[in-house]
């Protein structure tokens, strides 16, 4: 077995869990898994032990205090072994794998949802579509969360590297999210609203249900567009954010082809539509024909019995 390498993926200087789901797409290649943990200070790499790699090299820089593509690839390219590189599926996460990608002459495979030995399979056209390409040397691959069991075990302690490569650029200010709700791209529950929402304010219908069932609540670009109160970053679909959460709630939510190609992977989804003939519904495991004003309560009746 060949050396296949793990860029963690990062979550406010921390090593996300999803990265143990990338480790198990490595070994799923057929590689010896080394998860690469891009950090500040070593002590970040902590959080690689035990999910599954044969080894952790905490990759040490200040240029990993707040992403940059050019930055990362190139103090990344400067420590990384070479081989199969797996990243995660984050914008951030594909910005970086088609850096490294270009850095190091490779082939790059974005959002891979199934890997069968060199197989790796992918949507394209907007979910339209499943290719699989065959892999036959070291390639970059983008890892869509949800899709791998996470890994355990394995090493528990990192080798420390310091890493600055030919690095050109760097991040002078870095504004945080203004919302502490959780992001749409971590979530594995995400309950979203549509146009059919009727106003911004009703989004607390939503906000309440996501408490709840711990959830994120994102939106369709026709409310994000409508409504200035409906930031951009809530927004899924092809000029928005792509999900693969377990459950899908969408509400107020026609189901254009643009929405759909940000969320049409998600295991199980859910459609609340007034109008029986909604595109949405095509999609849907599990439709309820209602107004969001009869549905909503019920739902989240139900959803408060049934978390206790
Ligand atoms: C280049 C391009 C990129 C795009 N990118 C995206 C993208 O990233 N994400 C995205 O979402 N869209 C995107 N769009 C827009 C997309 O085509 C649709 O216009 C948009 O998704 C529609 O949003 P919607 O379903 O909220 O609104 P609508 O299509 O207006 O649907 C509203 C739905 O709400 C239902 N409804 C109304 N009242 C109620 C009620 N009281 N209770 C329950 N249901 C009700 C209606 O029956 C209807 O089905 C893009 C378009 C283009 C051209």
């Amino acid at each position: 077995m060949t050396q296949t390498i793990v860029i963690a993926e990062m979550s406010n200087n921390a090593v996300h869990a999803s990265t143990a789901e990338l480790v198990s797409a490595a070994i799923a290649l057929g590689g010896h898994p080394t998860i690469v943990v891009p950090c500040t200070d070593a002590s970040q790499a902590d959080g690689a032990a035990g999910m599954g790699a044969d080894s952790i090299i905490a990759a040490k820089s200040g240029a990993f205090s707040h992403y940059d593509a050019s930055g990362w690839a190139a103090a990344l390219d400067a420590v990384a072994p070479h081989g199969t590189v797996i990243t995660g599926a984050s914008p951030q996460s594909k910005d970086l794998a088609a850096r490294l990608a270009a850095r190091r002459g490779l082939s790059v495979v974005q959002d891979a949802i199934a890997i069968d030995g060199n197989n790796i399979t992918s949507p394209v056209y907007s979910g339209k579509a499943m290719q699989t390409v065959s892999a036959t040397g070291p390639v970059v691959v983008s890892v869509r969360s949800n899709v791998f069991e996470a890994a355990t075990g394995g090493a528990t302690d990192a080798s420390v590297v310091a890493t600055d490569g030919d690095v050109a650029t760097s991040v002078q200010e870095f504004m945080a999210r203004a919302s502490e709700r959780l992001d749409v791209s971590e979530a594995n529950i995400i309950i979203s609203g549509g146009r059919g929402m009727g106003s911004p304010d009703n989004f607390s219908h939503l906000e309440a249900i996501a408490d709840t069932i711990g959830a994120a609540v994102g939106a369709s670009r026709a409310a994000v567009d409508t409504w200035e109160a409906i930031p951009h970053s809530m927004q899924v679909g092809q000029t928005g954010k792509t999900v693969n959460p377990n459950l899908y709630i969408a509400v107020g939510i026609s189901g254009a082809i643009q929405h759909l190609a940000g969320m049409r992977s998600s295991k199980y989804i859910v459609a609340i539509n007034k109008d029986a003939d909604a595109p949405i519904f095509q999609h849907a495991d599990y439709g309820i024909v209602a107004t969001w004003e009869e549905a909503l309560p019920v739902l989240h009746e139900s959803l408060k019995g049934m978390m206790g």
